[in-house]
């Protein structure tokens, strides 16, 4: 049996979006990809969101617990951010172990085993999907709402060049939303039913985990990359009564220094507007 905690924890194992950035000056808030854990009271469950460069960490941290591992990654698409670290989770190479690997359909591109069948390939990597040991399963998740037992998921498609999922957790009567790689636009640009149904979606949940890689600033050169402004997000979360908010997605680019005064910044700001406010960073673990 593992560590069964009593509360919802949601500890973040990769916060950087794009690339790995294993450089001194972003030590702190961390250099690996998008990837995170949610503790799920009441079961053993693994529940791990997306497959960047984090997931190495989170698998080693597991890898010695007795008896079978199991759980399910939820990824949000199949951009190499999200999914490179998947080989390098240890736990898929334990024969007793079970994952379910969940993915929205990629349209001509396939579902979630026809995308991780392309990405590993020799030519690009020595492992093959055929070598893993664990018992794995792929799922190419549908658009509706599902119960796992100790969890429900369900998700829409964010604003990002190909289809990607922003995952909402219900678990008991809290509800956590995922939500790495997003173009939300600003609050008045109102021309699409997008920023609605985002809207609808996100209605006080108790923490939204949001894409803010860039600042107004350079987000203006970037417009239809599918990356949001932290002003934007900002905004956006205030206006839908979210309880917690953490900014992740950060760009290689932005060095600790930086990333600290925006921190920081937030939590002088906007700290009485919400149960928590600032960036996620790489190890840290927030209670709902
Ligand atoms: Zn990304
Ligand atoms: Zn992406």
């Amino acid at each position: 049996m593992g560590d069964t905690k009593k509360e919802i924890a949601v500890t973040f194992w990769g916060v950087r979006g794009s690339t790995p950035c294993a450089n001194k000056e972003n030590m702190e808030y961390g250099g690996n990809t998008t990837c995170l854990e949610i503790n799920v009271p009441g079961t053993d469950e693994i529940l791990i969101l997306d497959s960047g460069t984090g997931i190495r960490n989170l698998g080693n941290n597991i890898i010695d617990r007795p008896g079978q591992i199991q759980g399910r990654i939820f990824i949000t698409h199949p951009h190499w951010d999200h999914i490179q670290g998947f080989p390098f989770f240890k736990p898929i190479y334990g024969s007793k172990n079970h994952f379910s690997i969940h993915m929205p359909d990629q349209g001509e591109e396939g579902g979630c085993k026809d995308i991780l069948d392309g990405h590993l390939t020799k030519t690009f990597f020595p492992v093959t999907l055929d070598m893993i040991d664990a018992n794995l399963e792929y799922v190419t998740q549908p658009q509706e709402r599902i119960d796992y037992n100790h969890y429900e998921i369900e998700f829409m498609l964010a604003n990002h060049p190909v289809r990607t999922a922003v995952y909402k957790i219900h678990i008991d009567d809290k509800q956590i939303v995922f939500c790495p790689d997003n173009e939300l636009g600003a609050l008045e640009d109102q021309e699409s039913t997008f920023q609605d149904r985002m809207k609808e979606f996100v209605q006080g949940v108790d923490l939204l985990i949001h894409d803010g890689q860039y600042n107004r600033k350079s987000y203006k050169e970037k417009r239809g990359w599918g990356h949001s402004a932290w002003e934007h997000v900002v905004d956006f979360a205030k206006a839908t009564d979210v309880q917690r908010l953490f900014i992740t997605h950060h760009d290689p680019d932005s060095d600790d220094e930086k990333l600290l005064a925006l921190d920081e910044y937030l939590q002088v700001e906007y700290g009485e507007l919400f149960i928590e406010v600032g960036l996620a960073k790489e190890g840290k673990e927030v209670l709902v």
